[in-house]
């Protein structure tokens, strides 16, 4: 088995990440929503420069794929227009911020969100990793817990709690102090060796023995369990839709601009703006009972240079009969991009264009059945061997 290569850095959309199909640019919208013209900007500018299909990422961002080296200098001049590349490569890899997609006017979310973007675009921000992120999760209800993130900033004792990651315990902050507390959090993990060789994870340093410094100790977490990720339907703020494996076309994204601001999601789905009932459009779910919500699936090939097989075409066909209770995913490799935890069934794809099957497991272990033709899959199929003593 080859194993997966491990890029160690996030694609931004100065600092471009190769793949199969061209170049991915990682769009970061700034409080995680784009307006009507950003939207239909981007599904522009996808389509004159990429290949005309955008990703929503598990850090609600949005990617342009299959851009050309020749056309990235005038893609970028085109986002720039709309406000949305940053001053340098090192200030967009810092600006790593996923918001509450739920907040409301007036409830301060977004004015954290402002204060730490500006503060990280300062050339003395601390330059954490590159998946070193942040969760704004002060708004209503808590959301965010189940997101990767190094740096919580939630709600406590009727302000602000500047929380690490994995900790039970926080630092408390107004709207005043949360940016320089999260930045100060920011700058000890580096300082204590959280980042050797320049990767690194704020759990993992925690867990790993790391002590964070007394402010830190101060408040306890708000307690909450992990959230279960919303499904697609109304939401207090608009109309929450989803798309077929995070992934939609350019003319979709102009349309949704169409009916309002979007608000970009860590769950692949976005959150519409006002809107009472969901745009019919080709590729979005727009109910919680679709069967491809419970489907994960990666690029694969040919737009993943790691893929030994074609994925979504084999997810869609699967997928599209999901037995409630039931969840699939497909891996083009053993990397597992598209969900890294267990799934009822994981497909890993492997030299030779066959897949194996894996039953409640993730893509690394160990498998049921191993060197199945793609072409000559069912459901039932799958599931008799599930079943298989
Ligand atoms: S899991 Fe899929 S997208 Fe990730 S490296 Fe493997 S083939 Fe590529």
């Amino acid at each position: 088995m080859s194993a997966p290569v491990i890029q160690g850095w996030c694609p931004g959309a100065l600092r471009p990440m190769m793949s199969g199909d061209g170049l991915v640019v990682r769009v970061r919208p700034r409080g995680g929503r784009l307006t009507p013209g950003q939207a239909k900007g981007i599904a522009e500018l996808s389509a004159r420069y990429g290949n005309g299909l955008i990703d929503l990422s598990a850090r609600a961002n949005v990617q342009l794929r299959g851009v050309s080296e020749a056309g990235h200098g005038a893609l970028i001049a085109g986002l720039a227009a709309l406000g949305l590349i940053d001053e340098t490569a090192e200030a967009e890899a810092r600006r790593n911020i996923t918001v509450t997609p739920f907040w409301q006017e007036g409830d301060g979310v977004q004015d954290v969100a402002a204060t730490l973007a500006s503060a990280l675009a300062a050339p003395d921000a601390p330059q954490t990793p590159g998946k070193f992120g942040y969760a704004i999760d002060c708004g209503p209800v808590p959301v965010l817990q189940g997101v990767s993130a190094d740096i919580r900033i939630e709600r406590a004792r009727g302000g602000l709690c500047v929380r690490p990651d994995s900790a039970a315990t926080g630092a408390f902050a107004t709207a005043a102090t949360v940016a320089p507390r999260a930045l100060e959090l920011a700058r000890w993990f580096l300082a204590s060796g959280g980042a050797p060789a320049g990767r690194g994870r704020m759990a993992a340093h925690l867990a790993a023995g790391a002590r964070v410094p007394d402010l830190f100790r101060e408040v306890p977490a708000a307690p909450h369990g992990p959230a279960p990720a919303p499904v697609p339907g109304p939401a207090p703020t608009g109309y929450l839709v989803g798309v077929e494996f995070g992934q939609l076309a350019a003319h979709t994204l102009a349309a949704l601009s169409g009916c309002g601001a979007l608000r970009v999601t860590p769950w692949r789905m976005l959150l519409i703006e006002g809107a009472e009932a969901p745009p019919d459009l080709p590729g979005l779910i727009a109910g919680p009972h679709n069967p491809l919500l419970r489907v994960s699936a990666c690029t694969g090939a040919p737009g993943c240079p790691q893929a030994h097989v074609a994925t979504r075409a084999l997810a869609r066909a699967l997928g599209q009969s999901l037995p409630a209770g039931l969840g699939l995913h497909v891996s083009g490799c053993a990397k597992g991009c598209a969900h890294p935890g267990k799934a009822t069934l994981t497909l890993v794809g492997r030299p030779g264009s066959t897949v194996d099957l894996i039953r409640d497991g993730a893509t690394t272990d160990a498998p049921s059945a191993c060197g199945l033709d793609p072409a000559g899959l069912t459901l039932s199929s799958l599931i008799e061997i599930d079943d298989a003593p």
